[in-house]
């Protein structure tokens, strides 16, 4: 199948990369042959896969120099349907390169298509900006997630992501689409919940995911062990939601009646 998923947003510390590294375990979990890959040059897919630097044999960047196949830097995690594409960005000299060698708009796109049938799903980690990298991972995905911090409510990142997702739409990506917008740390009975929610609704109500991500530290306590919540408490209630997470997005996609 390959399908390749995009989560994107240009806001910073709304649960991206929680949402990238928690959703791959969980589709891994339900035995989907999935690949996360980290687009985000801060690294913070590897650490919370338990990647210290001395485990990473190549990288995202080696991709965009041409100096290794893509195949070549496919690492194997602890879950056996989870296989990890690190963004091995380590140095001001190859955040530079990087930089400059992402504005090809197409080198992830022409780098994917030689694995995109080996997984079922293709997870792409993506910074909270739009342009180089994005475009790129954007370029290559069928569709894209949008993880929305619940009371922190930035419409305006919202829209922003809307509009370059059409833009990227009409001018490189025809079958793009928006996969949904999911609520992340998100608390009951919040008034600020309550409010960003009905803001959200009020023009994005299509697309909302039924699954909404709870506020856990537990989910952000994982990562300092190295592991998605799966692998660290899987009956704690951020685990279990974004199993439900997995589960909608296999539901939607492989035309399966979602059982709730
Ligand atoms: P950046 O734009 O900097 O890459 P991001 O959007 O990827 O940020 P994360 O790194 O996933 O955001 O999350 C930001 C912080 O919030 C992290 O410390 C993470 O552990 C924590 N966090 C994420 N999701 C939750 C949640 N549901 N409950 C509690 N804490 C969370
Ligand atoms: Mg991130």
């Amino acid at each position: 199948m390959g399908k390749i998923i995009s989560v994107c947003i240009p806001k910073g510390g709304v649960g991206k990369t929680t949402t990238a590294v928690n959703l791959a375990a969980s589709l891994a979990v339900a035995e989907k042959k999935t690949l996360l890959l980290d687009a985000d040059p801060s690294g913070s897919s590897a650490i919370a896969l338990g990647f210290t630097p001395n485990k990473i044999k190549a990288g995202i960047s080696d991709v965009f120099n041409h100096s290794k196949s893509i195949s070549y830097t496919i690492h194997p995690t602890d879950l056996r349907f989870l296989s990890f594409i690190p963004a091995n960005i380590n140095s001001i000299k190859l955040d530079e390169r990087f930089t400059k060698t992402s504005e090809n708009k197409s080198v992830l796109k022409n780098a994917l298509r030689n694995i995109k049938t080996e997984f079922d799903y293709i997870i792409i980690d993506c910074p909270p900006i739009l342009s180089g990298i994005t475009t790129n991972a954007l370029n290559s995905s069928d569709s894209v997630l949008i993880p929305v911090k619940s009371g922190h409510l930035s419409l305006e990142a919202v829209d922003k992501t809307f509009q370059y997702v059409k833009m990227i739409k009409e001018t490189s990506n025809p079958e793009i689409v928006i996969e949904g917008i999911v609520f992340t740390m998100y608390e009951k009975n919040s008034k600020v919940t309550e409010i960003s929610e009905k803001e959200l609704k009020l023009k994005y109500k299509s697309y909302l995911l039924n699954t909404v991500i709870p506020s856990s530290n537990l989910l952000n306590e994982a990562t300092f062990y190295g592991k998605p919540l799966c692998l660290y408490k899987i009956n704690s209630i951020g685990a279990l939601a974004y199993l439900d997470l997995a589960y909608e997005i296999i539901c939607k996609n492989e035309n399966i009646n979602q059982i709730n």
